[in-house]
């Protein structure tokens, strides 16, 4: 099971401990996704030399404010770490207990619905 798809995004929250850092060619495959110059990106996405502004709610200037879908939206520009993560391993988030009881009803809903539609 793929849990990004009913997990809200917490990788995308600075959350206690967690660290986005960005770098030049990032900020670059930025500035050609929207066809802006890399000083435009750092102005309007950097907090300050190497990660992103967030918004009030903890959240990466850069995470669609849909609630409901809640995903990146520069997904094909999106920076290497957020490529990465979480490096062919379990997502260090869904260890948490407190992050996974707030998506296991996301999850059980969907389980639920794919197996009535059988
Ligand atoms: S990598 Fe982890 S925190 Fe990020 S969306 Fe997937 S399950 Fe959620
Ligand atoms: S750039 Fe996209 S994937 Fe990376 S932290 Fe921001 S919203 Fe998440």
């Amino acid at each position: 099971m793929n849990y990004c798809n009913y997990c809200p995004g917490y990788c995308c929250y600075r959350l206690k401990g967690s660290v986005l850092l960005i770098d030049s060619d990032d900020i670059n495959r930025l500035a050609r996704y929207f066809s802006i110059s890399d000083g435009e990106v750092r102005k309007r996405f950097m907090e300050n030399k190497n990660t992103f502004k967030v918004k009030e709610d903890g959240s990466c200037i850069l995470q669609s404010s849909n609630r409901m879908i809640k995903r990146c939206s520069v997904h094909t520009a999106r920076p290497k770490q957020c490529r990465k993560f979480p490096y062919d391993d379990t997502c260090p988030y869904l260890e948490r207990e407190d992050l996974l009881t707030a998506i296991q009803p996301r999850v059980e809903r969907s389980l639920r619905d794919s197996w009535l539609k059988k």
